[in-house]
């Protein structure tokens, strides 16, 4: 028997009533009767008269929308190649993010271990949801030390949390340490790829099947080049699918984003050039930036930003803000003191920056 059919086999009823007594599931979740909606109770889309959702049948965003997203769903999974029922669709991100402590974290008991630095609304949500939050550094390469992971996490970790690429350093994790994660840890291991489509690595979300306790989480918000809409993915089993589905609003993905969503999804080609055109553009950006005398390093990056070390970050974050020019000064972040984070623009937006860059001159010491 092979190491993935073995780990396809672990019980699965961890989720709801594990080894123990313990579930990963809060008890007022598994206990919840959901809010049952009109469109839940007649899930048709032809009728003679709609007259259950006391709706004005006058006008064109009349109608509430489809509560489970099912047209969306299903280019999604051609495209994305993950069953439509193994996707659960949020407000963006942030929304599933929230989503994950309200299901699974039950307040001042429950904890979580994450990687430091990464994304700020792990820990947020933790604060908004009153659940301990286990930052564990990563190593001087930006990888995660597994080992100091595990050791963080106790009866009462429920989640880890993952972001690879990672922001704010742009690398992706060695697989073999999130499989590792995946193994060894019982809980709920969230992989978060909102920067996958700029890397050059099989996805996570392409071994749900093998992984029963993973969420993976895509967003429009990047690479997908509608951050407005407000749409971000989930990929998980049907049983987390399920709980997901049971605790969000019944409504969180309006009609105008479904639409615009499906607008986007045909448009594919389009996206595909936008991509090229940001990963040549960070190929050529990485080693310019890297000559600046101001520059002492650049780290490797997998995603359409890059983190660069600088001379002076607090100086040169407010000399670029005065040509107009806006990075992101992550200087007071763990392992990034002196720090810029700068995301790949257009052509023109690059070239203004690295021009502004060869200008820039330190204050020179004043005169005795
Ligand atoms: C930008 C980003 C997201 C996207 O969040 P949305 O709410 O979907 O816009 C998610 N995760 C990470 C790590 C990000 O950097």
């Amino acid at each position: 028997m092979n190491n993935n059919e073995d780990i396809t086999r672990q019980p699965l009823p961890s989720l709801t009533g594990g080894v123990g007594g313990g579930s990963l599931v809060r008890p007022c979740i598994r206990a919840l009767t959901p809010y049952s909606c009109a469109r839940d109770e007649f899930k048709g889309r032809e009728a003679k008269a709609f007259l259950d959702a006391n709706e004005n049948p006058f006008g064109t965003l009349n109608r509430y929308p489809d509560p489970l997203q099912t047209e969306v769903k299903a280019v999604l999974s051609k495209v994305k190649q993950v069953p439509a029922e193994n996707i659960v669709l949020g407000n963006g991100s942030d929304e599933v993010i929230d989503l994950v402590y309200r299901i699974f974290c039950e307040p001042r008991i429950d904890n979580v271990v994450a990687i430091e630095p990464t994304y700020g609304m792990y820990r947020v949500c933790a604060d908004i949801n009153d659940v301990e939050y286990r930052p564990v550094s990563l190593n001087e390469r930006f990888q995660p030390d597994v080992d100091a992971m595990l050791a963080a996490t106790d009866e009462h970790t429920k989640v880890i949390w993952l972001c690879s690429p990672n922001n704010p350093t742009g690398n992706l994790l060695e697989r073999a340490s999130i499989e590792r994660l995946l193994t060894e840890f019982h809980g709920i291991v969230v992989v978060d790829e909102a920067y996958s489509d700029f890397a050059d690595a099989r996805p996570f979300r392409m071994d749900l099947a093998r992984w029963p306790r993973m969420i993976v989480l895509n967003t429009f918000s990047k690479c997908w080049a509608a951050a407005a809409i407000r749409l971000g993915m989930a990929f998980a089993s049907e049983e987390i699918v399920g709980l997901f589905n049971k605790v969000k609003y019944p409504y969180n993905v309006n009609q105008l984003t479904q639409q615009q969503a499906l607008q986007i999804l045909s448009e594919r080609q389009r996206l595909d050039l936008w991509r090229a055109t940001i990963i040549r553009e960070r190929e050529n950006m990485l080693p310019a930036f890297a000559e600046l005398p101001t520059c002492k390093c650049v780290y490797p990056t997998d995603a359409n930003f890059f983190l660069a070390r600088m001379t002076d970050a607090d100086k040169i974050y407010k000399y670029l803000i005065d040509r107009g020019i806006v990075v992101r000064n992550r200087s007071r972040v763990h392992l990034c003191n002196d720090c810029l984070r700068i995301t790949i623009g257009t052509p023109q937006e690059n070239n203004l920056l690295l021009a502004a860059m060869r200008q820039y001159r330190p204050t020179p010491y004043p005169l005795p």
